[in-house]
């Protein structure tokens, strides 16, 4: 894993302006993650219909694929598990991620691309987006599971991508999620030329691995309670900071992020 990355090409995210008087002790960046918290997929399941394909392309075997639950996990980790029993390390399939991404991309651009809705968007995910978008206190990252480029084809096609303004952390980066939260932050501080503590830093998800995950680094957490495979009895387990059913309500969405 390195930090010196390139962003990748399709990616919008661009420098903005700052509002200069917004003491920077008291600003939040909040860290979302994509599925599950933004956006799910219409049909259940339907994740493995362009990545056993891809899997198949580059790996000739799907592996345990087809029987796996993945939600929570980056797409690298899911990989690792659904091939590792094929004989294949982490080391085998980091020497080819830039073929497993080519092949991912256009494995969901052919599922994307028939012209049927094929994600939706979450409760009040816009208008929260756009509230903290519009307030001083907060700027937004992703810190997803996701592959970059698919990371972005999924906020393209939602139409959220101008929310995102900071540099984030994806799922072809590390196939730990805990690794991700700092990877962003050393980004979006270099970005923003701020000295920032973790717990300036928020991660928004739907899974126990997106608490752990901040808790790894020292972020906060708010737990949004719309994934499709996790009780909120497993998230509450997990201890978040804060717990949201869904982000329906924007003034107890503001007043639960004002508290962290
Ligand atoms: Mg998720």
């Amino acid at each position: 894993m390195t930090n010196e990355r390139q962003t990748d090409p399709d990616s919008p995210f661009h420098p903005v302006s700052l509002s200069p008087t917004f003491p920077v002790s008291e600003r939040r960046i909040l860290l979302w993650d994509i599925d599950g918290t933004l956006m799910r997929s219409v049909r259940a399941g339907s994740f493995k219909d362009y990545t056993i394909p891809m899997l198949e392309e580059v790996f000739g075997t799907a592996g345990r694929l087809p029987e796996m639950k993945v939600s929570g996990m980056t797409d690298l980790q899911i990989v690792g598990e659904a091939l590792k029993h094929e004989g294949f390390t982490h080391e085998h399939i980091r020497e080819r991620v830039h073929e497993l991404r080519e092949s991912y991309m256009k494995a969901m651009r052919k599922f994307t691309g028939n012209g049927e809705e094929v994600f939706q968007l979450l409760p009040g995910v816009r208008q929260a987006l756009q509230a903290v978008h519009d307030h001083p206190r907060y700027q937004s990252a992703l810190v997803t599971g996701n592959i970059e480029p698919a990371a972005w084809l999924k906020m393209e096609i939602l139409g959220l991508s101008e929310f995102f303004t900071l540099p984030g952390a994806f799922g072809d980066e590390s196939h730990d999620r805990r690794d991700l939260p700092a990877l962003a932050a050393e980004r979006i501080r270099k970005h923003l030329q701020m000295e920032l503590v973790p717990e300036q830093f928020i991660v928004i998800g739907d899974t126990p691995n997106d608490i752990e995950c901040a808790k790894h680094f020292g972020a906060r957490s708010l737990a949004v309670d719309t994934g499709r495979f996790y009780t909120t009895d497993d998230l509450i387990a997990c201890e978040p900071d804060a717990l949201l059913p869904d982000l329906s309500d924007l003034e107890l969405v503001m007043g639960r992020l004002d508290g962290l």
